[in-house]
């Protein structure tokens, strides 16, 4: 919901320049934090930039005191950490010492639950104030944090619940009955602390998050950690199974504070809102661990989607540095330039992208309504941090996911990891080395281990080509793995919570090009006999999957066929799926099935 009376338009609108929409303007800017790229790519090395971080004595490490309890004592004590506006635009600011407090009192009420360092502690809320104290209050006690996209279905925190074998979830009262869905499945799960629980209702093993914090003292000490202890687990999907459980350490802090300084280019004025969600990586590194490690003010804003909303928020809270994603705005860009000009958004001063391809339409429309490119930049849950960036120092080439940053050696490879020709398409990879990169797959060593089979390289499983320049250019996935709307699903996912529906006998599930979400699912199912297509088994097919994964993991495609193309071996070829569904020549097919 929307207050009216907050909107400021009209006397304060956009400057001429930019509501007459025609020039391209570029607005000056500040001097970027990384000033020079060569020099810099070609001197740096990882050590230097331990000087930025505070280490405890031993040389032991806890990312969130560097996030937060830093801050405390170099001057930022009063200055604003969070700027919470909810669902109904209501503004919350919490100072930095205000954000301790908070996440002190529950650190010491986990640690009575019984919370040891390593222990995984989930956290299912959405975008309110304590999703952001309970990641540093779990990080601070040494255990692991495990963010939970609020959208997920019972399945889905299942898999994750259960894989990890998570001793608690903090949660709110509108996502608990989630939770409950399931509980009877998860074991290991100990408590579920929530957030606004009406006291009469709690059940056993759950806990009221206020009471719980109510008696708790607000002094606490951050564990010291060894920096190859982990700080979070985060699952993300493959071409095959159920989602892996991605493990980040402490030592992430390097890159996660480097990054923030050069890529997202945070000064002490900014005030900064990464629009993803902390269930996922991105919000996770930048919206807490990067920008509070150097000092910024975070904007949580746990409203939806909506053109205005968005405008209206960046006018309000004067925001400086956005950082968004391609989907959010090619439907800013279809909400029109009109609904730009409405609002005063001159404050910002430096707009990012990433999650998908950015096309270069929009980075020009960006520079037309906002007067101001659009950084695109590259990296995955298991990179920990951004790697390919269109760095404020250098020119955007739109299209670009820009250059590796300094530390960085980003190559375009063929199989056997031989770097190819400039100009030439091949997999992008990474030489291992950076401090953000993932450290284990949750229990799974050989999935881990796949990750590495191009000796010598990191492999992203995206294929890529980099042009004269050194600027790396995205082509596409080198898997199924599907990328909508930012959102990386893999396809097994969505086949497994169809097949659980009792009309469906198979599923073969894709993606399939679309304008706005970059991807949309699409599914192939063989029905059960007894049932026969109708649009409203579609129908029920669909909420079927939405119910179980999350909002964003149905297929919004769905095609009854009679036989899908197998492999001789049984497996779903989706390579053909996706050329039928495209109108593409279907290559070698000798493997199939029914030849
Ligand atoms: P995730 O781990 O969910 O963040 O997804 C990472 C994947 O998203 C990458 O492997 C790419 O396929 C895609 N991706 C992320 N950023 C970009 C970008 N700037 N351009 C193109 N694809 C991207």
């Amino acid at each position: 919901m929307q207050t009216e009376s907050k909107r400021i338009e009209g006397s304060q609108a956009a400057p001429a320049r930019l509501r007459a929409g025609k020039e391209i303007v570029k607005k000056p800017g500040l001097a970027p934090n990384l000033s020079t790229y060569e020099q810099v790519y070609r001197s740096f090395d990882w050590q230097e930039a331990k000087k930025e971080i505070d280490y405890l004595s031993g040389g032991k490490l806890n990312a969130a005191y560097n996030a937060l309890d830093r801050q405390l004592t170099n001057g930022r004590r009063n200055k604003v950490a969070l700027y919470a506006v909810d669902a109904h635009e209501h503004l919350r600011k919490y100072t930095f010492q205000e954000l301790a407090d908070m996440t002190n009192r529950l650190g010491n009420a986990l640690r009575s639950l019984g919370v040891n360092r390593g222990d995984r502690v989930f956290v299912y809320l959405p975008r309110i104030p304590e999703l952001y104290a309970a990641t540093l209050a779990i990080a601070k006690l040494g255990a692991v944090v495990g963010p939970l996209f609020s959208a997920f279905g019972p399945d889905a925190l299942r898999d994750r619940l259960l894989d990890s074998e998570a001793k608690i979830v903090i949660t709110d009262r509108s996502l608990k009955s989630k939770i409950d869905e399931v509980r009877q499945q998860l074991p290991d799960l100990e408590h579920v602390i929530i957030v606004g629980a009406d006291p009469q209702a709690l059940r056993q093993g759950e806990i009221s998050y206020e009471k719980l914090v109510e008696q708790a003292s607000d002094i606490l000490e951050c564990q010291a950690m060894d920096p190859e202890e982990p700080l979070y687990m985060l699952y993300t999907s493959g071409t095959t199974g159920k989602p892996k459980g991605v493990v980040h350490v402490h030592n992430d802090i390097i890159g996660q504070h480097m990054t923030s300084k050069w890529v997202l280019d945070l000064k002490e004025d900014d005030i900064y809102w990464c629009t993803a969600d902390p269930g996922w990586v991105t919000g996770t590194v930048y919206s807490i661990f990067g920008p509070w490690s150097n000092g910024a003010s975070v904007v949580a804003y746990e409203g939806r989607f909506e053109a205005s909303n968005w405008y209206h928020l960046i006018q309000r809270l004067k925001i400086t540095v956005w950082y968004t994603a391609p989907t959010a705005l090619r439907m800013l860009m279809k909400a029109g330039d009109q609904m730009v000009y409405k609002h005063n958004l001159d404050s910002l001063r430096h707009i990012l992208s990433v999650g998908e391809p950015l096309n270069p339409e929009v980075v020009r429309w960006g520079m037309k309504v906002f007067g101001l490119p659009i950084h695109d930049n590259w990296w995955q849950t298991e990179t920990g941090m951004q790697l390919i960036a269109n760095l404020p120092c250098l020119a955007v080439k739109p299209g670009s996911m820009g250059k590796p940053l300094p530390g960085v050696q980003a190559a375009i490879v063929n199989d056997e990891g031989v770097e190819v020709q400039t100009g030439q398409l091949g997999r992008l990879a990474i030489k291992p080395g950076w401090p953000s990169m993932l450290r284990a797959i949750w229990r799974n060593e050989e999935k881990f281990q796949e990750y590495f089979r191009i000796p010598g390289w990191y492999t992203t499983g995206d294929n890529a080509w980099k042009d004269e320049d050194g600027y790396f250019w995205f082509v596409g996935r080198a898997d199924d793995v599907i990328n909508t709307g930012g959102h990386r699903v893999g396809p097994f996912e969505v086949e497994s919570a169809l097949v659980e529906h009792p009309a469906v006998a198979e599923a073969g599930v894709i993606g399939k090009p679309d304008p706005e979400r970059g991807e949309i699912i699409k599914a192939f199912v063989i029905l059960n006999n007894g049932f026969t297509s109708s649009q409203s088994l579609i129908e029920e097919l669909q909420e079927f999957t939405k119910m179980k994964l999350a909002l964003h993991a149905y297929p919004r495609e769905i095609e009854i066929k009679e036989t899908l193309p197998k492999t001789r071996s049984g497996k779903i070829m989706r390579r053909l799926l996706k050329a039928w569904e495209l109108g593409l020549p279907t290559g070698d097919t000798s493997s199939l099935e029914d030849d």
